[in-house]
């Protein structure tokens, strides 16, 4: 599919205009960008339909520092170097300041990191059809693992050149992985972990000590001494009095380091505010948007490698995406979830128990109802759906409980030490917390069937247990 991005660019001048045309027309993006041209009197009437609008701002309005607040997702051009611009301008609505002279290799990414990141581009991308043929070029391409390389280029410092070589295209591939793992198309692994800044989700972060006291960033590491005879402790440079250390606080000399003073730790002292401390403070300062914190507030990001799922693999060969896979929706986000070879050998282990021991065991196997649906009527969200629903059900259930996916819309439990009585106490308690899961009634009110089958001696082997379960089913 085509894609076009509407540019406007705002304020300026001839010459400005004419080479951020030149620029913008060189990056030879399969996306094409319509670009135009709109007074700054006329901004605040700029359609929805822009999709990013270069504000360069005037010469008059540059000198004041002034920054107007924008509506559109906007890069900032401006000749106000004053160091709170950074910081004013993302407040304002910016997602990108470039300072004047404007460089194509500053022009370029930036305009990159608004668009290709947009949802409007990464919606785009999720139609069947296009997921589709996304997959056939993976599977085609013979990678059977996309793996990140990092690049100081990228907003999160890592790309998948993999899936550039498959789409030709300069775009987000992380968003658009994340989003087909979300459908159960990938499993990821993770790779790697960035901290972004909280405010423009940039990952090019200055991490720097600073002193706890005034926050300068002046601060200097030294030794300290304490004299133990009158307690005083201070920097060695304030004991060092020609070739001798001279308490400054009792004037007696220093002789025995061990028996008269030590040298305990290193310390950090304030060249502003005189303060000693053992650690400074870090502090982190971004580098796009100038936005100063705590290394705590920052935002965690996992970088991923992505392998196909045999839901995608069936996909490529039949040529259809065909319902939903709750395997591959589960088993990434949750490790109490067993395989179903293990879950069959665990139902023959208490098969056994019970007809040599009569201990008793059940077997339930939960459907979750209009997954179909829910994946046609909401494919992005369905993933979420299932997460909350499974986080839901296992709340009920205690540790020794086993669950494993039965098929692409059933789970299986194994209820150890429960009978039939006991199990029916669970179901209800499952079905209880399904209830009250609110927030998933916009997209569709939660509809579980269960089917409770009690192991007994009559039950020859796993198989004759299941098909009672599954014939439960049927019978409703
Ligand atoms: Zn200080
Ligand atoms: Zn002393
Ligand atoms: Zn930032």
């Amino acid at each position: 599919m085509k894609k076009v991005f509407n540019v406007v660019i705002v304020g300026a001048r001839e010459e400005e205009y004419r080479n951020l045309k030149t620029s913008l027309e060189s990056a030879r993006f399969e996306t094409s960008l319509a670009i135009s041209r709109a007074e700054v009197t006329s901004m605040q009437r700029l359609s929805g339909q822009t999709d990013l609008m270069i504000y360069c701002q005037e010469e008059e309005e540059a000198a004041q520092c002034h920054v107007p607040v924008f509506v559109n997702k906007t890069i900032f051009v401006t000749s106000c170097y004053e160091k709170g611009i950074l910081l004013e301008a993302f407040k304002k609505g910016a997602a990108y300041v470039l300072f004047r002279p404007l460089y194509r290799a500053e022009l370029l990414p930036a305009i990159r990191n608004v668009l290709f990141f947009s949802k409007k581009y990464r919606e785009a991308n999720l139609s069947d059809a296009s997921v589709l043929s996304f997959l056939k070029d993976v599977a085609e391409s013979g990678v059977t693992v996309i793996e990140p390389v990092s690049s100081p280029f990228k907003p999160t410092g890592h790309f998948y050149p993999d899936v550039l070589k498959i789409t030709g295209e300069l775009e987000n591939e992380e968003a658009h992985l994340d989003a087909l793992a979300d459908r159960g198309f990938f499993t990821k692994q993770l790779r790697n972990r960035v901290r972004l800044c909280e405010m423009c989700e940039s990952y090019q972060i200055n991490y720097r000590e600073v002193c706890p006291a005034c926050s300068s960033i002046d601060i200097v590491k030294g030794q300290m001494v304490h004299h133990f005879p009158c307690g005083h402790v201070d920097s060695l440079e304030t004991f060092r009095q020609g070739a001798d250390l001279v308490c400054p606080k009792c004037e007696e000399t220093l002789r025995h380091i061990g028996i008269d003073y030590e040298k305990p730790t290193d310390y950090f002292k304030c060249a502003q505010c005189q303060t000693i401390v053992p650690e400074p403070v870090v502090e982190l300062e971004c580098l796009v948007c100038g936005l100063v914190c705590r290394p705590d507030e920052t935002v965690e990001k996992n970088i991923y490698s992505y392998e196909m799922t045999p839901h995608a693999w069936e996909a490529v060969r039949s040529g259809v995406i065909k319902g939903v896979d709750l395997g591959a929706l589960l088993y990434d986000h949750h490790t109490n979830l067993y395989n179903k070879q293990y879950f069959e050998l665990e139902l023959k282990r208490e098969l056994i128990r019970t007809k040599r021991y009569h201990a008793p065991f059940t077997l339930i196997l939960a459907r979750i109802e209009k997954i179909e649906e829910i994946q046609k009527n909401h494919p992005d969200r369905v993933a979420w759906y299932v997460n909350n629903l499974f986080r839901a059900l296992s709340q009920g259930l205690r540790e020794l409980d086993t669950t494993c996916v039965w098929d692409a819309q059933t789970l299986g439990l194994i209820l150890a030490e429960t009978d039939f009585d006991g199990a029916l106490v669970v179901v209800n308690r499952i079905h209880d917390a399904i209830q009250k899961l609110e927030y998933l009634f916009d997209i569709c009110r939660p509809e579980v069937s269960f089917s409770v089958v009690q192991g007994d001696a009559s039950h020859l082997t796993v198989d004759d247990l299941v098909s009672r379960a599954m014939a439960d089913f049927a019978d409703g």
